[in-house]
């Protein structure tokens, strides 16, 4: 194995989380791309090294009693350009890709200007934002898949809403391929500056949050008794905001320990400093049964408990 990766022990986690949870990792290692990420686990398969991987740390609530295993952090990598296509390393910032893309006048990416982490982690959950996502312009993406490397076309991924068969099985996310069109560069860059001022109000500088906690519902799948009980004038890209709801029992300013909601939203939990994923668990599941409660609707998790 190439010498020059750098394994460290007992990790403090919580500083790699865009939310500041976490325990310690028994071993730890950042990978630059792709090549270094399947040298690692090949080596790690071959030693029976258990091991996790996550990227940019912005989805996830990491365990406060640590993970007892190799966490593999993939960050870094190029973007290779073919005409209107672009080539990714999985490790890319989403951020990095998007201004690239605005730079070139390639559209497709500018709505989702101002989501942290990387574009793999982007896959995964098929984030989006303002009514499109991620899975609008993926073509195909190059993955491991525990024995081989596979292209996957975009049918292939499955992508829904915050859904990818990436959140199914224990695929892990290489290049991805995104497909966009060639327009007018100045429109991109009004288009991205207006939405992260937009952004910027609800995510302050500095904020300790994963982004929205739960997903919002979409109305195909809510049932008609609970449908009579929302207000349907809150609908936007065919969903129901959770915050909405949220607000709706009183979620705004609530608190367990370290963890609080927003007092400006009622689906974004903010670590005000020393808050757990046990208090993040606590006050999530206090949440989705007030919810349940009063409009029958089970809110599900957006972030991912790692
Ligand atoms: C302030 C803020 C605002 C946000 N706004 C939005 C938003 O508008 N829309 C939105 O959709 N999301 C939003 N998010 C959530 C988050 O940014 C996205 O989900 C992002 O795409 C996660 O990428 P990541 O690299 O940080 O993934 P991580 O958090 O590191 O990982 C998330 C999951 O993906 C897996 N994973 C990561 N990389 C790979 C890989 N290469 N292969 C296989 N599995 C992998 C991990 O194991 C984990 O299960 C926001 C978060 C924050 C903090």
């Amino acid at each position: 194995m190439n010498n020059n990766f750098h394994f460290q022990q007992n990790v403090s986690l919580a500083p790699f989380s865009t939310f500041h949870i976490g325990g310690t990792a028994r071993q730890f290692i950042s990978v630059q791309n792709p090549d270094e990420l399947l040298e690692i686990i090949q080596w790690a398969n071959e030693n029976k090294i258990e091991y996790k991987v996550f990227a940019g740390g912005s989805n996830v609530v990491f365990p406060d009693k640590g993970l007892d295993c190799l966490v593999i952090q993939i960050l870094g990598g190029y973007i290779k350009r073919q005409e209107n296509k672009f080539i990714v390393d999985a490790g890319m910032l989403l951020m990095d890709v998007v201004s690239e893309s605005i730079d070139y006048g390639l559209a497709g990416l500018e709505n989702l200007s101002g989501i942290p982490g990387t574009i793999g982690g982007a896959v995964v959950g098929n984030a989006g934002a303002y009514g499109h996502s991620i899975s609008e312009v993926v073509e195909k993406v190059e993955i491991w898949d525990g024995k081989e490397k596979r292209l996957l076309t975009n049918s292939e991924c499955n992508f829904s809403y915050r859904e990818s068969i990436f959140k199914e099985k224990p695929f892990l996310v290489l290049k991805v391929t995104c497909k966009l069109e060639k327009v007018d560069s100045n429109r991109l860059k009004t288009i991205s500056a207006d939405i992260i001022r937009m952004r910027e109000k609800k995510y302050r500088p500095g904020i300790k949050c994963p982004g929205s906690f739960f997903k919002n519902i979409l109305t195909s799948e809510i049932d008609k008794d609970a449908l009579g009980r929302i207000d349907t004038n809150k609908i936007v890209f065919g969903k129901m905001p959770a915050g909405f709801l949220l607000e709706e029992v009183g979620a705004k300013g609530m608190q367990v320990g370290g963890i609080k909601i927003a007092d400006f939203h009622g689906n974004l939990f903010i670590n005000t400093g020393g808050g757990t994923a046990a208090d993040v668990k606590k006050l999530a599941g206090i949440l989705k049964q007030k919810v349940k409660e009063k409009f029958g609707i089970v809110l599900e998790e957006e972030i991912r408990y790692f």
